[in-house]
């Protein structure tokens, strides 16, 4: 954090995250109904999660489970003891009128994330996570209600209510929007990669409010609004830069920055206040009487250490030390759990681990993200994938022609690399006899380039490479046609 921050319009951006993150348990935070996402609107919600009479919460292990595997990856203090408390407020999708969530002691306490912004590390630190239930939902016409609503009627939906979430709370350390959303990109790999979270931001399991002011250099912190709900990156970088501007040009208007709750509309690209901010004391908190104390035994903080797996930012740096990466593509390899261990895979199998790297954000990234789609849908297993990329090493075929097995590979026509190989005529000239006679002749008919090869032109010489590459049907091997074009125009 000690690079200079940079400057809009001689404002610096201040940036902090709140981060409502969905725990991956099958049953709710206090009760045993089912978490499933799109049911039939109101048939997952029980008693417990709408706080009928008579009914006592009882808090699920595995949501504390997760709340503390986040804790250990990210450096943090797990608080031996921590307390439930009620957030008071009415809302229509919360009739219950108070959330159960953590207060004054959370779960977590402090810890950063770590991430690269342009090449450079940067660090967010944390004030703390804790552990709180989700509300349920306002549903309006056509609006995932499965047709039940009708013209324009509303509707609620408490399916979600009681949802385990983990809210993640940053300190005010982001300087830039583009950093808020490497912060958050960093945050969310994470949270999936410890299996603590499903990541799908479209049904609302990662959501991030962000608190946004500006300053002048070296002054205090400005006032902050915070927008609320931003669930995908691409919003979260509009919504950002759309309210600094808004927020500087009120400043420069000579007008203040009122405290306030805010909404991105993603069809205008604009920010609009909801309501003015509650302060904390709004809300009466007072520890909920139903719960005793969350108590964490350090023998359960240390069983769960010992079952984390290795982190990201430990794997990139083991791809770049032992497989000679570069630090970008060790970024690349460890941007999801899953394509780590396909390039790990592939690896394994014997594969140059550059080529693998190469192929895996060349070819395979290029289709997956035309079908908008992760790695796990990838059609080309890693062996099959290495064994293509160890045809091009033993020099059987040209990239060019791999990049042709490949598209019959993905296409599922075929999955025998060798085969496909064969079948299309594929495999590289390495008589060496043959491909001199093409050279020769090549030679022969292109006086012109070889005049031009011989006055020092580089080109003149790919050009010729060309040449035999056309004359070879793509089979020869650019490299050796070009060794023996050298012997033969060698200069006396
Ligand atoms: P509250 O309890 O009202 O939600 P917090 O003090 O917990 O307020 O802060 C909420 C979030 O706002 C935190 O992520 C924090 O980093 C961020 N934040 C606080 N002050 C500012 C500020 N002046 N500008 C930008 N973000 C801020
Ligand atoms: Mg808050």
């Amino acid at each position: 954090m000690s690079t200079a921050s940079p400057l809009i319009r001689g404002y610096e951006v201040v940036i902090g995250f709140e981060t409502h993150t969905q725990l991956s348990t099958a049953s709710k935070i206090f009760s045993g109904a089912a978490t499933a996402f799109g049911a039939e609107p109101n048939t997952q919600a029980c008693a417990v999660d709408l706080a009928l009479p008579g009914t006592l919460p009882v808090m699920n292990r595995g949501a504390v489970e997760r709340a503390i595997r986040l804790g250990l990856a990210l450096g943090s203090r797990i608080a031996e003891q921590s307390i439930f408390a009620r957030k008071n407020y009415f809302y229509p999708d919360l009739p219950k009128g108070y959330q159960i969530s953590q207060y004054e002691i959370p779960v977590v306490q402090g810890g950063s994330v770590s991430f690269l912004l342009d090449g450079q590390p940067r660090s967010v630190r944390l004030v703390r996570a804790h552990l709180e239930e989700d509300a349920g939902k306002s549903l309006h016409e056509g609006m995932g209600s499965h047709g039940v609503l009708g013209h324009g009627q509303s509707g609620i939906d408490l399916n979600r209510a009681g949802t385990p979430l983990l809210e993640i709370v940053t300190e005010p350390d982001m300087r830039s929007s583009a950093e808020a959303v490497e912060y958050a990109k960093a945050l969310h790999r994470l949270v999936v990669w410890l299996g603590i979270c499903d990541g799908n931001m479209q049904e609302g399991s990662f959501r991030c409010d962000a608190n946004v002011s500006v300053r002048k250099p070296g002054g205090p912190l400005g006032t902050r609004r915070e927008i609320k709900n931003l669930n995908s990156f691409r919003f979260l970088q509009q919504a950002i830069d759309f309210e600094v501007q808004w927020q500087i040009d009120r400043l420069e208007d000579g007008l203040k920055i009122d405290q306030a709750t805010v909404l991105f509309d993603p069809d205008t690209g604009e920010t609009r206040a909801m309501r003015s901010k509650e302060d904390a004391q709004d809300y009466r908190y007072f520890p909920d009487p139903d719960l005793p104390p969350l108590v964490i035994a350090p023998e359960w903080v240390e069983r769960v250490r010992g079952e984390l797996p290795e982190l990201p930012a430990a794997m990139a740096g083991r791809f770049e030390r032992d497989d000679g990466l570069p630090a970008s593509d060790a970024a690349l390899m460890t941007q999801s759990l899953a394509f780590a261990q396909y390039y790990e895979t592939a690896r394994d199998a014997g594969a140059p681990a550059k080529a693998v790297a190469n192929w895996l954000m060349g070819e395979v990234a290029k289709r997956l993200n035309a079908a908008g789609a992760g790695i796990e849908a990838c059609p080309v297993p890693p062996a099959r994938l290495a064994l293509l990329l160890l045809r091009i090493q033993d020099g059987t075929i040209s990239n060019n022609a791999a990049r042709q097995v490949f598209e019959v590979l993905w296409s599922g026509e075929a999955d025998d690399v060798d085969a496909v190989i064969a079948a299309r005529g594929l495999k590289q000239m390495n008589d060496s006899g043959a491909l001199e006679a093409i050279v020769a002749q090549v030679v022969a008919a292109n006086a012109k380039s070889v005049e031009e090869f011989r006055a020092g032109k580089d080109k003149a010489f790919n050009a010729l490479v060309g040449q035999v590459m056309k004359a070879s049907q793509g089979k020869a091997n650019p490299a050796q046609a070009g060794e023996i074009l050298r012997k033969l125009l060698a200069l006396p």
